[in-house]
């Protein structure tokens, strides 16, 4: 498939962060020519993207695409007793499938909000969700979140799911393996989970220094704190996506960025939680740790939208230092781009000549104008409502808000037909 989008404002992204007005042209999954005018040579597909902006596709660094069906579930509790009485319970009444049902609601959400990779962890087979994100044409990387709760002898029986979820992949994905956190996991389960990730060669994902109970606990535990600790034992390393970071002291910040590790902040769960803490990007970034951004689950969130991520992210860094420079808004973009790309291990992130074809166009509406600062328009003012177009892997997966690869209407219904039913199980 050729594909040829025309007359664009281009966000590259690239390494000098050009801003263009030109043409792309897709060939198979990939960018094979960029520039002011690109002869059209009959492609298969010819988009008039007049008047639009083309983005990188946004990286959602950490999410879980199975739990959508219970947003707005646990409403005003803090994160343990939101995960103790609400989530856990109802979660352990969820199928493999179900997960897949939810994840179908979840990527025409991202699509719609102009996200084409995630980095998921489920708590069940992962099987429903790579069905999903195929049908839908996702890309992205999605593991299995076990736990053991210190009980040893769990770890066989967890360990045999891991891998036997790791027989799922597809064009556009790949399985990665996960540990839910230090304070759920053994330190036998974290090391058996890491060393089959080493061996397959898969990203690791994990929850970190989320609250300051997990903290104490593993301070309590292991006398040091949790990056600390983690380090001590080969979890931290740059195929490791460390989500939250709440907590973190300058020295854990500093052995991030020596460790090359890809921290998911995801601060519109930590707000809502009221996990107090903030993740600390900018610093972390200055460090030399790879920022990634993520929405976390859309029961924590309430959304998967990483435009309000994206200004959440940069809001909170300006508040909590009382500093409005202490991030760039081209940071930011390159936090959910570029930076999102590397954690997953993803030849995408920016718009330039042989990396995958991964564009979100958007439309200049009412909220666009004026354009004093594109990049600023677009990690403040864009939302949903500016995506128009969405191209994953050479594909096109929305035109002009229509999704292609599913019918949004069925997947809405079956998934809040499930929501409900699942309460009476
Ligand atoms: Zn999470």
């Amino acid at each position: 498939m050729s594909i040829i989008i025309k007359n664009a404002t281009i966000i590259t992204q690239n390494d000098q962060r050009e801003i263009i007005k030109g043409d792309i042209r897709i060939d198979g999954n990939s960018i094979s020519e960029i520039g002011e005018k690109i002869e059209s040579n009959n492609p298969e597909y010819l988009i008039d993207a007049t008047g639009k902006i083309a983005i990188p596709g946004l990286i959602n660094a950490h999410t879980h695409v199975g739990m959508t069906i219970f947003r707005g579930y646990g409403e005003d509790l803090p994160l343990h007793r939101w995960l103790e009485e609400k989530i856990w319970p109802i979660e352990a009444r969820q199928t493999a499938k179900d997960a897949g049902i939810a994840a179908r609601l979840s990527f025409c959400e991202m699509i719609k909000s102009g996200t084409t990779s995630f980095a998921e962890m489920c708590l069940h087979d992962t099987h429903g969700i790579f069905s999903a994100a195929n049908e839908v044409g996702m890309r992205g990387i999605i593991s299995r979140g076990i736990m053991d709760f210190n009980h040893p002898q769990w770890i066989p029986k967890i360990m045999r799911e891991i891998e036997s979820s790791l027989q799922y992949s597809g064009d556009t994905l790949l399985p990665s393996v996960s540990a839910h956190a230090p304070y759920t996991c053994s330190e036998e389960l974290l090391l058996k989970t890491k060393e089959l990730a080493k061996r397959k060669k898969l990203k690791y994902q994990i929850h970190v220094s989320e609250t300051r109970k997990e903290i104490f606990e593993i301070l309590n535990k292991t006398g040091k704190y949790p990056y600390e600790y983690l380090d001590s034992i080969g979890l931290m390393d740059s195929d490791s996506i460390f989500a939250h970071g709440g907590w973190l002291t300058k020295k854990e910040m500093v052995l991030a960025a020596s460790r090359n590790l890809n921290v998911a902040s995801c601060p519109i769960s930590n707000m809502k939680l009221a996990t107090g803490g903030i993740c600390q990007i900018s610093e972390l970034d200055k460090a030399g740790a790879t920022v990634t951004l993520g929405t976390d689950g859309a029961a924590s969130n309430n959304s998967l939208n990483m435009f309000e991520t994206m200004k959440m992210a940069a809001l909170l860094q300006k508040h909590h230092y009382w500093k409005a420079d202490v991030i760039s808004n081209q940071r930011i973009l390159d936090f959910a781009t570029i930076n999102g790309a590397k954690a997953l291990g993803v030849n995408g992130g920016s718009l330039s000549k042989g990396k995958l074809a991964d564009i979100v166009l958007l439309e200049r509406g009412p909220n666009m104008f004026p354009e004093h600062d594109i990049v600023a328009n677009i990690i403040y003012a864009a939302g949903p409502q500016n995506v128009s177009d969405v191209i994953i892997n050479g594909k096109v997966v929305m035109q002009e808000r229509k999704i292609l690869t599913v019918n949004e209407g069925e997947v809405i219904r079956a998934a809040d037909e499930l929501a409900k039913e699942i309460l009476s199980r």
